[in-house]
């Protein structure tokens, strides 16, 4: 049985398997949640990430976690927000299953998530995690995954997360 929860906290300080970065498609490092996981990790991550070749909007890729306490990143690229009626919830859908993939491919049992696409790409946090929360909960019905955390970086995210967890 699978644990989803939700936390408030700092994604890179946790002892997780692997966490997930809310990456930009060069995967070379940026602001929010990106720069924080890269100044974490140290410049062995920017490294291997320069061997990726970059990232679509909605895939996936792996690498390992360098200096966090995490043992791997999952870096996938969340759209930007254009207002809902661009693909929007299908492509951040696919964040999460694909890292949910990736995971268990590399079975890795503890995974967390930060709030993808919800800082400056702008998505509506309300509208993010009702997408996250179903496309986990199908992935757990068939998961090999002990735990799943999404991360707050703040009350408001928080709050977001509890009403879609009690929903
Ligand atoms: P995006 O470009 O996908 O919108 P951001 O990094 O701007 O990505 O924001 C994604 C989310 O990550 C935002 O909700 C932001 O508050 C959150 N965030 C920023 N830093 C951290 C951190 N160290 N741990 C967890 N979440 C964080």
């Amino acid at each position: 049985m699978t644990r989803l929860s939700a936390v408030k906290g700092d994604i890179t300080k946790l002892e997780v398997d692997v966490i997930v970065n809310a990456a930009a498609p060069d995967l070379l490092g940026g602001g929010g949640v990106d720069g924080a996981i890269h100044r974490a990790a140290g410049p062995g991550l920017v490294a291997q990430c320069r061997t990726l070749g970059g990232c679509d909007t909605g895939d996936a890729k792996i690498t390992g976690g360098y200096r966090l306490p995490a043992k791997a990143v999952i870096h996938t690229v969340g759209p930007i927000w254009h207002g809902g009626d661009h693909g929007e919830a299908d492509l951040l859908a696919s964040c999460y299953r694909k890292s949910l993939a990736l995971a268990q491919q590399y079975d890795l049992k503890t995974i967390a998530f930060p709030a993808i696409s919800c800082g400056v790409y702008g998505y509506p946090i309300g509208e993010a995690v009702d997408v996250a929360v179903t496309t986990i909960r199908e992935h757990l019905e068939d998961s090999t995954l002990d735990e799943v955390i999404l991360v707050a970086f703040n009350d408001e995210i928080l709050s977001a997360y509890e009403r879609g967890l009690a929903g």
